[in-house]
């Protein structure tokens, strides 16, 4: 799909997770997580309306865990321990 026309009649109600942002509905199908530049995503197609679209999480530096050293042997734990 190459057009960029962007359908400006039709007006994003909503802009919140789990619902859809045409009709409103909490009723989203989601597809599998993929990365991203800034996180991660879902496609997403509405139950009730039939629209479709992606929605974006942006991920956070928590901790490191699993480390281990060139020779293997463990630093921290997957838990960060
Ligand atoms: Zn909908």
């Amino acid at each position: 799909m190459k057009s960029t026309n962007i359908n400006k009649e039709v007006k994003i109600k909503k802009n919140q997770e789990n619902v859809c942002p045409i009709c409103c509905a909490d009723d989203l199908n989601y597809g599998s997580m993929q990365p991203c530049e800034s996180g991660i995503y879902y496609f997403w197609d509405c139950y009730k309306c039939g629209a479709s679209g992606k929605e974006f999480y942006n991920t956070v530096f928590s901790s490191h865990g699993q480390v281990k050293t060139k020779c293997g042997n463990e630093v921290l734990n997957e838990h960060g321990y």
